[in-house]
């Protein structure tokens, strides 16, 4: 039985494979340059400045994977709505109530999503080795897969890339990528707001970029702004203070006083690997496909390329095996691709000022907005196709 994997990478995508494969019975270790302390993760008060919104079919896998009550325990915000607009008074608004629901999402910080699935690990035997430097070769022949430091080399017979957009993984394997950078960077700001537990998100278009409110547990909130990369890192020369006073000029939806925590400014890609595999080398989540995250999707498509990629393998006698491997990508790609399309064409027909577009745009949001059927149907797609 040929059941050992190797995973690069424990971030949120190569944890939640690293748990779902030991599940399922597999051999799993972890590489990691970054290994993470569990349990003081989760314990810590310190607040993560990166944040995802989760939707509802991320949510059942964290769910399967039993790190959804550490969550729970720890800070999480549900949000029941979801908002787009241009202009204030023509918005379009996605309510759970539409669908039943109790919620449509949650906001969750990164690090404790991460850090969720890592308290995993021990009672599944997932072996975590913390490795420094990058890897120099992958070997590989019909049986078997190594990766190979300057010091010491791993043997498997699956080698998972879940090392990131820059994956060296994914560039030893020899796959290429496509894309480009976006013109805008988006700047993250962490604040604490003084208000009650929002339960809204919203996204407000403007010709230089989006900005968006992500409520987090009461009293955190994560502000989201999109502009050109230089006048961002203009803003990053700003004190605390004076970045609440650009924000206070451009953000005049916010619920209440608030203060300046933290801030980062993050470039912003668009990147698709030419396969996902290559050999007994597989490629998941950021290593195969990084997106704008206008819409928040970038880990939602990598927690499903690591449902399917346990689809493609449960049960297998060589998990190396070519087609299951196909059989992963034939099942993700088009998905991932049709959600990089779908976040261009905002990107896009949102960020500039052009009068007729401005007007189609504010046409398409009113009529969507009025569109009972159709927009039931984005809204389960927002959701993950979950209700
Ligand atoms: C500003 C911003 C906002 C976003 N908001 C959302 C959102 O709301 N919802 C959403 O779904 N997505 C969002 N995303 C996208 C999301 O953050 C990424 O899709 C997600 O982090 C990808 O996870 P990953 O585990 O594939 O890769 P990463 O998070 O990049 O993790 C890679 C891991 O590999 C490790 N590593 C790297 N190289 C090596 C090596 N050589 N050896 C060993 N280990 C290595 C790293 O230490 C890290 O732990 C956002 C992204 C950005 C930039």
């Amino acid at each position: 039985m040929k059941n050992k994997v190797l995973i690069v990478g424990g971030g949120m995508v190569g944890a939640a494979a690293a748990v779902k494969l030991a599940q399922q019975g597999l051999t799993v270790t972890v590489l990691e340059t970054h290994p993470l302390d569990a349990m003081q993760a989760l314990t810590d008060e310190t607040i993560d400045i990166r944040v995802s919104a989760i939707n509802r079919l991320s949510e059942a896998l964290l769910d399967e994977l039993q790190a959804m009550p550490l969550l729970r325990n720890a800070r999480l915000a549900p949000y029941q709505q979801l908002e787009a607009y241009e202009q204030e008074n023509n918005s379009l608004l996605f309510d759970c109530e539409e669908l039943a629901a109790t919620h449509l999402g949650h906001i969750v910080e990164n690090r404790l999503i991460q850090a969720s699935l890592w308290a995993q690990f021990e009672r599944l035997g997932i072996k975590v080795e913390q490795v420094s430097g990058t890897p120099q070769a992958i070997k590989q022949n019909t049986d078997s897969v190594e990766l190979i430091y300057p010091e010491q080399s791993y043997q498997a017979d699956l080698l998972l890339a879940a090392d990131g957009g820059r994956s060296v993984v994914r560039k030893l394997a020899g796959i290429g990528v496509t894309g480009w950078q976006y013109q805008q960077h988006c700047m993250g700001v962490l604040i604490k707001l003084d208000a009650p537990q929002q339960v809204k998100t919203w996204q407000q278009f403007k010709p230089s970029g989006p900005i968006a409110f992500l409520p987090m547990q009461y009293p955190y909130a994560n502000l989201i702004w999109y502009h050109h990369g230089n006048e961002l890192a203009q803003m990053t020369t700003l004190s605390n203070a004076q970045l609440k006073q650009e924000i206070q000029n451009h953000f005049f939806d916010l619920p209440g006083e608030f203060e300046v925590l933290q801030s980062a400014v993050f470039p912003l890609a668009r990147q698709h690997a030419n396969q996902y595999h290559q050999g007994r080398v597989v490629l998941i989540g950021d290593s195969a496909h990084t997106i704008n995250p206008l819409a928040g999707q970038g880990v939602n498509l990598g927690f499903k390329d690591v449902a399917a990629l346990a689809s493609a393998l449960e049960g297998a006698e060589d998990i190396g095996n070519a087609a299951l491997l196909r059989r992963y990508e034939q099942s993700r790609r088009n998905d991932n691709l049709m959600m990089m399309s779908m976040m261009d064409a905002c990107y896009f027909g949102f960020s500039n000022e052009i009068a007729p577009l401005r007007h189609l745009r504010n046409l398409v949001l009113k009529v969507a907005n009025h569109a009972g059927p159709i927009k039931r149907e984005v809204l389960k797609h927002a959701m993950g196709g979950v209700v």
